[in-house]
């Protein structure tokens, strides 16, 4: 549950990851180059305002929001689209910078709390706040993990780090599940699910809570215990040597004799679970 994370642990490796590999070289301004004037600003941004801990989180999140926008974007062709093409990449490095800058000073700020900062891609959130009686800054993260989500569950990972700008901070990790709700694909609302260590703090479930709205993620406070799983297909456990089976939820873990393994209706009893 504690670790300890040094710079470029947790997939960080701040080294630039070029994008446009694919295109032929000799274009006359294409989207390798306004990455590359993009990153420049990012690079300029975290030599300039260093901080610690944060950064194995902070950088691959706006080299993925970079990368991702170069993939999806067609290569420029006209000169409006680069024009285009570059004030969406300038704006997301400049954004990168003013976050870093909007951290550094919530790590100074002894009056109000500040609020939970986030990259407009919405897969990252930090939220620095003093603790009075310690006398010190720790930070809270909220990242969505890169792989292993699916349209129903979503992996996410929440960090509290005990000192946010020292780069041997202490990490405490709880993974986080967001379970999409059952006949909720257009609103798409979601359940978070975590372990019983992070249940046992209130305030830290809370404080998950917020972080997870400010990213723009929908949460269904009104929908009783219902398992997620409910109409998901469970896992069957053949037990040998006779022919029957048991159905497992995937979520919950709650079995049932012989069946489908369309989970049937049924509540979420376990401990640790919003
Ligand atoms: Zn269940």
């Amino acid at each position: 549950m504690v670790d300890f994370h040094g710079l470029g642990e947790r997939g960080g490796d701040l080294a630039a990851e070029d994008c446009g590999h694919h295109e032929e070289e000799g274009r006359p301004v294409g989207r390798r180059d306004l990455h590359r004037g993009a990153l420049f600003t990012v690079e300029a941004a975290e030599k300039a305002w260093r901080l610690g801990a944060l950064d194995p989180f902070l950088g691959p999140a706006v080299r993925r929001q970079l990368t991702t926008f170069c993939d999806l974007s067609d290569a420029a062709e006209t000169e409006t689209q680069v024009a285009e093409s570059a004030s969406v990449m300038s704006r997301i490095a400049v954004d990168y910078g003013e976050l870093r800058q909007s951290l550094l000073r919530d790590n100074r700020q002894t009056e109000d709390e500040p609020p939970w900062r986030t990259l407009r891609n919405g897969t990252i959130a930090v939220r620095l706040r003093l603790r009075r009686r310690l006398r010190h800054h720790e930070a809270l993260v909220l990242t969505q993990d890169s792989r292993a989500s699916s349209v129903q569950a979503q992996q996410w990972t929440f960090t509290v780090l005990s000192r946010p700008i020292d780069p041997d901070s202490r990490a405490t990790d709880f993974a986080v599940t967001l379970h999409q709700r059952r006949g909720d694909v257009d609103e798409s609302l979601y359940r978070a699910d975590g372990p019983k260590e992070l249940k046992e703090s209130e305030d830290l479930v809370q404080q998950m809570l917020y972080g997870l709205s400010s990213l723009g993620v929908g949460l269904d406070s009104d929908v009783g215990r219902e398992c997620p799983g409910v109409g998901q297909r469970g896992r069957i456990i053949f037990l040998e040597p006779s022919d029957e089976w048991h159905v497992q939820c995937h979520v919950c873990g709650v079995k049932w004799a012989g069946g489908s393994d369309i989970l049937s209706e049924h509540e979420d009893r376990r401990y640790g679970f919003w």
